[in-house]
């Protein structure tokens, strides 16, 4: 069965007054988490997921980083991705498929001024890595079986997503529809807001890999959250930096303590030890649009107690938050 906005909404309208009927009343908690999520009236982007994307607690880790986690689950760890809310529209937008898709949609979606509907509508990819396209199976016939959902690709996130099962069936049976992408070329999704996506240097064994430039009204934001070192980058990050109001950047790892003291030239991520080192210069203004995003399940700065996050801060640098809403 194929389902449409209009059947989704029947749907779940229904069953919501099947399980009214049936079960128990809905936990507090889950009461209030609704009644904070306010629509926004402002075009915004919002934090859905700061973590790497093998997640926290990540598998079969016994460190004191995650050994509590898989009994009791921190909700704020879910894996990088920020939505765009276009309220010229009444529009959202996600970028990054994560494997917690499901909760960062409902989430999105509840900041929107009509959100009976519950879909994006539109998906735009960085790359082909676990973290960044994997929730796209939640749009198959497993799932939703959703149809058309707008999937804005690069041309080898394209291909490789158009040659690989069980990816191609979303294509063939049109739960999705890719959007090509072209490099710094934009993307105007309203008179208000555009996407333009840059190619930067990773691990690329399956696709290209992009970060976005987001412009919205009166503010823009770079979404950077996977890239090798700056240095490899052919433009000049600084002047990057300069150029927009929020710069969410990866900072997968702090040093290299928490690797074991691994060659750290050799990792190909800017550690925050790295970026703090060569940001150091910037103005205080410059460095209070850095947000740190994309972290390991090591990373310390995912402690607000640590010395690692307390030195970020102090350096006047930000560690991004889950549900911070940042004014586009
Ligand atoms: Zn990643
Ligand atoms: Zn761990
Ligand atoms: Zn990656």
């Amino acid at each position: 069965m194929k389902l449409t906005k209009l059947s989704i909404l029947l749907f779940s309208t229904t069953t919501a007054l099947l399980m009214c009927a049936c079960s128990e009343a809905p936990k507090l908690a889950t009461v209030i988490e609704k009644a904070t999520a306010v629509p926004l009236t402002k075009t915004s982007l919002v934090v859905l997921g700061t973590i790497q994307d093998a997640g926290s607690p990540q598998i079969t880790c016994k460190e004191s980083c995650c050994k509590n986690l898989f009994e009791s689950p921190d909700p704020s760890r879910k894996v990088v991705s920020v939505g765009l809310v276009d309220v010229s529209t009444n529009k959202t937008y996600l970028i990054e498929a994560t494997p917690d898709m499901g909760s960062q949609i409902k989430k999105l979606t509840q900041l929107e001024q009509n959100s009976e509907i519950e879909m994006v509508d539109g998906i735009f990819l960085t790359h082909a890595h676990i973290g960044h396209y994997t929730g796209l199976m939640y749009l198959g016939k497993e799932a939703m079986d959703a149809q058309h959902v707008t999937v804005y690709a690069m041309p080898g996130m394209r291909d490789f997503l158009e040659n690989n099962g069980p990816w191609n069936q979303l294509i063939l049976q049109q739960n999705i529809a890719i959007n090509a992408l072209k490099a710094d070329s934009s993307i105007h999704l309203s008179g208000e807001l555009k996407v333009t996506p840059l190619l930067v240097p990773h691990r690329d064994e399956f696709s290209e890999t992009v970060g976005y430039k987001i412009q919205g009204p009166n503010k823009s934001a770079l979404f950077m959250p996977d890239i090798d070192k700056w240095e490899k980058w052919e433009r000049n990050i600084v002047a990057e930096i300069e150029q927009v109001d929020y710069a969410f950047l990866d900072a997968t790892f702090f040093d290299s303590v928490e690797l074991n003291k691994r060659d750290i030239s050799e990792i190909p991520h800017p550690f925050i030890i790295e970026s703090l080192e060569k940001f150091e210069g910037m103005t205080s203004a410059n460095k209070k649009k850095v947000i740190f995003i994309h972290f390991n399940h090591t990373n310390p700065v995912l402690d607000s107690t640590s010395r690692a996050y307390k030195t970020t801060i102090n350096k006047g640098f930000r560690i991004a938050q889950i549900n911070e809403q940042f004014e586009l």
